[in-house]
């Protein structure tokens, strides 16, 4: 069995044991002190961290009465000293206590209890087995800094069964003796193996970060001591960026968002109705000039459209190429060139050729693929050299009867 120091003392940190026993944990060596300070995960506080001897600690975890060091290298002395990470402890603490006071307050606020608590790296939630608003939430957060603003002593009692059920606590299931009693006086008393402080203080202050449904109740994310400063100054930062480039002040930055957002809107419906005037125009200088080729020019007879640019997105030739069929009887061939060669193909309504079957031997030629229907089709390939050829056999493909 291993004496766990930190059950009387949370701020012994340095201490001297005995190696009992040696093993190993997933392929690391670990071992077994005769006592410990260091925190093993339980009850959703993690395990500290720290060293011992030469050896760092990775991993610290319970196995029955032992509390097994997980290291990252062997560990050869029989008496080793042991050094547990402050910064690390000091915030477990803080997010743990601060959990006790917040789930009680939400006891007292909104007669929600606590079905589950979580301490991870980044983020602290409690879940609530009802459904709390916002509202609720703010009493109970100020509620639960009160108490820790009022500095009321932590103390710490070890109790039987019984005597446990005496004072009105359930005592965890198979425990007999020994049960350790949390009492933050005269708000909170509960059975619990955790690391607590002296006085409510040291947990600093508690902000409730977001609320969210879950699983009929409502998941409670927060941040305690240290983690509230990091919080704060994270959000200082960003606001701060947000307030110099959309040079608002902050109180006004939803309204700024919202009118930048409704600016952008416009922006883009006057450049949509812009690019449509511009491949209108395009549309009819390519028909113009289609209709001048060749040594019977014909108005009555469909025009082909044979082009190509630089660096036009694809979305924009499909846009070209209904412009073309719509505005004359015509069969439009278009191509864009950048790191590969884009394709849109199309004819007007009653035409007779089969545009996808021209386009699918087009985009072979480049190597790639595409497909369609009807009268629109479009793909790509990526030899860009066979570009001009591919076009040119797609016209004359045109002209040979189907
Ligand atoms: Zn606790």
């Amino acid at each position: 069995m291993t004496e766990r120091l930190y059950h009387a003392d949370s701020r012994l940190l340095d201490f001297d044991a005995a190696v009992v026993a040696r093993r190993e944990h997933q392929g690391r060596p670990a071992v077994v002190l005769d006592r410990t300070a260091f925190y093993a995960e339980s009850g959703g506080q993690p395990w500290d961290t720290g060293t011992l001897g030469e050896a760092r600690v990775l991993a610290v975890i319970e196995d029955g009465d032992e509390v097994v060091h997980v290291l990252d290298r062997p560990l050869a002395e029989a008496r080793v000293h042991g050094r547990v990470d402050a910064a690390r402890r000091r915030d477990h603490l803080q997010q743990h206590h601060g959990q006790h006071l917040l789930s009680r307050a939400f006891v007292e606020v909104a007669r929600a209890e606590t079905a589950a608590f979580h301490l991870g790296g980044d983020d602290t939630t409690i879940d609530l087995d009802r459904a709390v608003s916002e509202e609720l939430a703010a009493k109970a957060e100020a509620r639960a800094n009160d108490v820790v603003w009022q500095a009321r002593p932590v103390r710490v009692s070890l109790l039987s069964a019984d005597e446990a059920r005496a004072t009105g606590l359930e005592p965890p299931e198979g425990v007999r003796t020994g049960i350790r009693i949390v009492d933050a006086e005269g708000f909170d008393r509960q059975p619990c193996g955790g690391t607590h402080p002296a006085t409510t203080a040291e947990v600093g202050v508690i902000l409730v970060t977001a609320l969210e449904r879950y699983k009929g109740g409502t998941r409670v994310h927060f941040v305690c001591g240290h983690r509230a400063a990091s919080a704060f100054r994270l959000r200082q930062h960003v606001v701060g960026q947000l307030v110099a480039t959309l040079s608002a002040p902050l109180p006004e930055l939803p309204e700024a968002v919202l009118r930048l957002k409704d600016e952008v809107a416009a922006a883009q419906k006057r450049a949509a109705a812009l690019l449509e005037r511009a491949l209108e125009g395009e549309a009819r200088r390519l028909l113009a000039d289609a209709r001048g080729e060749g040594p019977a020019p014909s108005l009555v007879a469909p025009a082909t459209v044979v082009a190509t640019f630089d660096n036009w997105p694809a979305e924009d030739l499909r846009q070209l190429a209904q412009q073309l069929v719509s505005l004359a009887p015509c069969v439009a061939l278009l191509a864009s060139r950048s790191d590969k060669a884009q394709l849109v193909f199309a004819q007007s309504e009653g035409l007779p050729h089969d545009v996808p079957a021209l386009l699918k031997a087009a985009v072979a030629e480049l190597g790639g693929r595409g497909g369609g229907r009807g009268n629109l089709a479009q793909g790509g390939g990526d030899r860009l050299e066979r570009l001009d050829a591919a076009l040119a056999a797609a016209r004359s493909a045109l002209a040979s009867p189907r």
